[in-house]
């Protein structure tokens, strides 16, 4: 069976003297039993790659342009991200979907975009409590998918989809177990009709993953691993959740 993949998403949050303390400190712990990564805002890149150099933690960036270059005042491209050592993007999270008017076709093209220039985007989706209370969950989840893979097409299967349910971002409300094994199988079953490498493919599950919930979440049989918000900015809390993706 492949390592899980526990990555860090630090938002907007962080200085320089900090983020050398919190990866000095996750650092510290040594050899973690899973693949881990932290994606970090663009300013910090610079440092992150000197900090984790010679370190198995990988390092990645919170957004990319769907462009390559161009007048694109204030965004950063996926060359730009693959000189700085970046392996991962994360695109369309639920705060650049819903904050940003990000569409399904937008992230769908930063997906694309980061695939052609060696990075390997984690492709957010999921619904927000509206919409799984009335029913929409699975038609959601799969129509943001969709539009991924109706855009990358045989190259579907080199992303990593990270299922994050928008009412348990940062809420300290996770969704149970059963909850995100549901929509994590209803994932892989989309991804199979997809791509020949479904079965090998990382679809992590965020939202308020914590020590004291991650290993039950991690023992269901397509969660592959977490992405992390909060809980990735305490060093002691990012390594207890990665031990717990055995
Ligand atoms: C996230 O930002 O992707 C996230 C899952 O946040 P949190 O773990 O804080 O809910």
């Amino acid at each position: 069976m492949s390592k899980k993949l526990v990555v860090g998403n630090w938002k907007m949050h962080g200085d320089r003297a900090g983020n050398s303390e919190l990866l000095a400190g996750i650092l510290a712990a040594g050899p973690l039993p899973c693949d881990a990564a932290v994606c970090v805002p663009f300013v910090y890149l610079a440092d992150t790659a000197v900090s984790l150099a010679a370190s198995a933690l990988r390092w990645g960036a919170q957004d990319v342009s769907a462009h390559a270059r161009g007048a694109y005042t204030g965004e950063v491209s996926a060359p730009m991200l693959r000189e700085l050592g970046c392996r991962y993007v994360i695109v369309g999270h639920s705060e650049r979907r819903g904050g940003h008017a990000e569409s399904d076709a937008l992230v769908a093209d930063k997906a694309k975009a980061a695939l052609a220039h060696g990075l390997t985007p984690i492709v957010c989706l999921g619904e927000t409590l509206e919409q799984r209370e009335s029913g929409q969950t699975e038609a959601v989840v799969k129509r943001q998918l969709s539009a991924v893979i109706h855009v990358l097409g045989h190259c579907a299967g080199e992303i990593v989809v990270a299922y994050e349910p928008v009412w348990a971002i940062g809420t300290g409300r996770t969704a149970s177990p059963d909850q995100a094994q549901s929509v994590h199988a209803i994932l892989r079953t989309q991804l199979r009709a997809a791509t020949a490498h479904a079965d090998a493919m990382k679809i992590l599950y965020g939202g308020s993953v914590k020590p004291d919930n991650a290993a039950t979440l991690f023992a269901q049989a397509d969660i592959d691993g977490g992405l992390i918000g909060g809980a990735s900015l305490k060093a002691a809390e990012f390594v207890s959740i990665c031990r717990a993706a055995q």
